[in-house]
């Protein structure tokens, strides 16, 4: 039977780039079993020889830098210089931090056994690997979600197997032969290209699944997922909110929202996708924003330009309907508002909306897109109730000059990560933990964290005393019984006279 193929297109011309075989079931499960035998060796490895291979990744990365920009660029549609700005730098700076923390991440730990009869016994916790990690990645950032998220979980000792998305599996496939060069062992780090159901498959036979993707997907995942009972980490959707204060720094937010609306054409997870503004400064913020975006230059990915195109039709559509419906339901696009009729590919201009109001679906629904809908509230308290009434909880922004007001709302928010006064800048910074809560998912990328969630903790306690026997071991007595009924009031007991009185009947026996 021939293999079914996968027709990878550059959606900002159309054209055919590549044409790939799917992995089918028994490929993938072959290539987990390929994994196991590399994970074993590699998990002897140190953290030392890891650190290593990272760094020489991460030259080669730079080396390569121009070819990797151009399978980029060519396979989501995105600017040249996005690429090398987010991708390439967020990757070369991740490996650093996993290179030179991983190691101080996963140390085993002593724990101290606060029960005084418990302290002849060493607790050490230590961190192994769980064994093949399975990554399934969505086409947003093809390298970052991909390989990035493979870097700690190499660093832990793990084998790794990424299901890229069916829409841009090339990056990956790039990125692993670069960390093949690198001397990462045979089959540690390996690609299968495919749908769902190659994602399906990886799930029936790896050790863990790390889920970047949609909500709807996810829960898929998920309960896929517990039928083997393995865990999952999920960095689902989001329908991010900017909270613009009357005292705010408006040419800063301005300029934030629109870099946080916009970049990558706004195909980010924590992309800024609804902005509330306190009513006193909302035209001038308005009007900052619109010359802003009226400003921006689309077109292909080599030329000197701010925005691309969209990475898919389909992504497109959802835009295009859900900007019609609130454009239908009395909401003006300010700038923008159509697909770009310049040019074929998957270009929508970046758009702003105003008149939007909480019940249209571009201000509840997650759009993936140019778009930028603003409501004017009559108070800080509006703006965080409306922030805080969506399914979704990734990420957001406030903005304010105020720390004390900025922070009293950020403790309110109900998101996994927030700036105050910037924005999108959580995600450059791996030291720390990022994850999302309420339909966004759960688990963490980045941190301690983002690391330890690729090991299995194991506590360990080994005996110091030499004793030959423990007091509860066999047999039974009734005065074992009694005594250990006395310690339990001498211990846990509050109140010094039971105390006494315990103390005394375990002395008399
Ligand atoms: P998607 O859910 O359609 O696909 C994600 C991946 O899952 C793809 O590789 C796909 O082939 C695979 N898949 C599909 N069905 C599957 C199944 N039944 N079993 C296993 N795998 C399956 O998402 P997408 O359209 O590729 O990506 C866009 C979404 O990703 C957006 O919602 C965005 O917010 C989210 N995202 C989240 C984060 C984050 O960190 N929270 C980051 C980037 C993107």
């Amino acid at each position: 039977m021939s293999a079914q193929i996968i027709t990878i297109r550059n959606p900002a011309t159309l054209q055919t780039i590549a044409e790939l075989p799917v992995a089918n079931p028994a490929e993938v499960a072959a290539a987990v079993a390929r994994a196991r035998i590399a994970q074993m060796i590699w998990q002897g490895t140190s953290f030392a020889e890891r650190s290593r291979l990272l760094y020489r990744l991460r030259d080669l990365l730079l080396d390569e830098q121009e070819k990797l920009a151009d399978v980029l660029t060519s396979e989501t549609g995105k600017p040249r210089a996005e690429v090398y700005g987010n991708e390439l730098f967020y990757l070369c700076d991740a490996i650093g931090v996993w290179a030179k923390k991983g190691s101080g991440f996963l140390r085993a730990e002593k724990i101290r056994p606060h029960f005084l009869l418990l302290k002849a016994k060493k607790v050490v916790t230590i961190y192994s690997p769980r064994g093949v990690v399975g990554i399934i990645s969505p086409w947003n950032f093809p390298l970052t979600l991909t390989l990035g998220e493979a870097l700690p979980a190499l660093m832990a000792g793990n084998a790794v197997i990424i299901k890229p998305s069916e829409l841009t599996p090339l990056s990956a496939i790039f990125g692993a032969e670069l960390a093949f060069q690198a001397g990462f062992p045979e089959n540690l780090l390996q690609i299968v290209v495919g749908y769902g159901e190659t994602g399906e498959a990886l799930i029936d036979h790896a050790d863990m699944i790390a889920f970047t993707g949609s909500v709807e997907t996810g829960k898929r995942v998920m309960r896929r997922a517990a039928e083997r009972l393995i865990p999952v980490s999920l960095e689902l959707g989001g329908k991010d909110a900017m909270i613009v204060l009357k005292d705010a720094d408006l040419e800063r937010a301005a300029g934030a929202c629109v870099w946080g609306a916009l970049m990558n054409a706004g195909q980010v997870c924590t992309s800024i996708e609804r902005v509330y503004v306190e009513a006193p400064v909302y035209q001038q913020f308005v009007d900052k924003v619109v010359e802003k975006v009226r400003a921006m230059r689309q077109g292909p990915s080599d030329d000197e330009v701010d925005i691309g195109s969209m990475t898919s039709e389909e992504q497109l559509s959802k835009v295009e309907a859900q900007v019609a419906e609130a454009v239908a339901r009395g909401a003006k696009a300010l700038v923008g508002g159509r697909r770009n009729p310049r040019y074929q590919g998957y270009y929508y201009e970046p758009t702003v909306l105003i008149d939007v109001d909480p019940s249209m679906s571009v201000m509840k629904e997650e759009t993936f897109g140019p778009i930028i809908p603003i409501l004017k509230v009559k108070d800080a308290d509006e703006a965080v109730r409306f922030a805080n009434d969506s399914r979704y909880g990734l990420s957001g922004a406030i903005f304010s000059r105020s720390p004390t007001e900025a922070w009293r709302l950020a403790e309110r928010t109900q998101s996994g990560s927030l700036c105050i006064n910037d924005s999108l800048v959580n995600f450059i910074i791996p030291d720390a933990p990022m994850g999302g809560t309420k339909d966004s998912g759960f688990g963490y990328r980045h941190g301690a964290e983002g690391i330890r969630k690729f090991c299995q903790q194991k506590t360990v306690v080994i005996d110091r005393s030499s004793r030959k026997e423990e007091f509860p071991w066999f047999p039974a007595s009734a005065k074992k019984t009694r005594q250990i009924r006395h310690l339990l009031v001498l211990l846990c007991r509050s109140g010094w006279s039971h105390k006494l009185r315990a103390l005394k009947g375990l002395i008399k026996g």
